[in-house]
């Protein structure tokens, strides 16, 4: 089977199928695929509903390759010729009332209980780049043999472990929010010799921020078109490694690559 990638500027692949035969009396899916009447929004959730998302996990991996072999991936290298993969977690689904065995749930301050329903989208970015590509995401659903809910960073590590080979290969580094600038996942990106970027906010790395009190520390100045000048202080992961439960860190990046060093900063 022929996988099919559709680019289209309107919200989903129906509306634009409707659209186009709305203004031209014909759409492509009935010119490229024979289909005579285009199904409604809840008659292909139900069709799709039975579908495995690890279905379509080989279609990531196959785009990968072939922009790979076609040397496409060259223009997303920079830092020391490495490839940026952002994390961050995304909600697909949410809902007061509607629920299944596989929803997250969090409590409403009215004790109310919500259920939703995320995923980890890893992506490889690059400054300058409109472009984004995606890697295979990794779902945050309650995991067999655990009793705690499923999170954010529990996903992270799941896929960091599962793509380790593929992210060694391609010479990555992590980037991650906030969320991501915690000692368990910092320790996993060591372990697996995985550069990393994660933004370390104050707020919620106070002890780490009191450790670098008085410290002088190297500034990255970056200047913006509009003029606007942003500083940011990268700090070397070396600086809490004495101290494993302090390895978070405040509104700078906790960071294992050297990102002072002239040559990495050279595209
Ligand atoms: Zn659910």
């Amino acid at each position: 089977m022929r996988e099919r990638v559709f680019f289209t500027q309107t919200p989903s692949f129906l509306a634009y199928q409707r659209l186009m035969e709305g203004s031209k009396g014909k759409s492509n899916a009935q010119s490229l695929f024979g289909v005579h009447r285009i199904p409604c929004d809840h008659q292909i959730r139900d069709l799709l509903d039975a579908v495995s998302p690890e279905h379509l996990f080989p279609v990531f991996e196959e785009i990968l390759q072939v922009l790979e072999a076609q040397g496409q991936l060259e223009d997303f290298r920079c830092l020391g010729d490495s490839l940026l993969v952002a994390l961050d977690g995304t909600e697909y689904f949410s809902s007061d009332k509607i629920h299944c065995p596989h929803c997250s749930t969090r409590t409403q301050k009215s004790g109310k209980t919500h259920y939703f329903h995320s995923v980890v989208t890893p992506v490889i970015v690059c400054p300058g780049q409109n472009h984004v590509i995606p890697l295979v995401p990794e779902f945050i659903v309650p995991q067999d043999g655990h009793d705690k809910q499923d999170c954010e960073n529990a996903a992270a590590k799941r896929w960091l472990s599962r793509q380790e080979q593929c992210l060694r290969a391609l010479n990555v580094k992590v980037l991650g929010d906030d969320l991501y600038c915690h000692q368990p996942l910092c320790q996993q990106f060591l372990e697996q010799q995985l550069n990393f970027i994660v933004v370390c906010r104050p707020e919620s790395h106070t002890t780490l921020y009191e450790h670098l009190e008085g410290i002088e520390l190297p500034t990255l100045t970056t200047k913006k078109w509009t003029g606007l000048v942003k500083s940011r202080k990268p700090i070397p992961t070396a600086i809490s490694t004495e101290s494993p439960s302090k390895i978070a860190m405040r509104p700078c990046w906790l960071t294992g690559a050297n990102l002072l060093s002239p040559p990495l900063m050279a595209r």
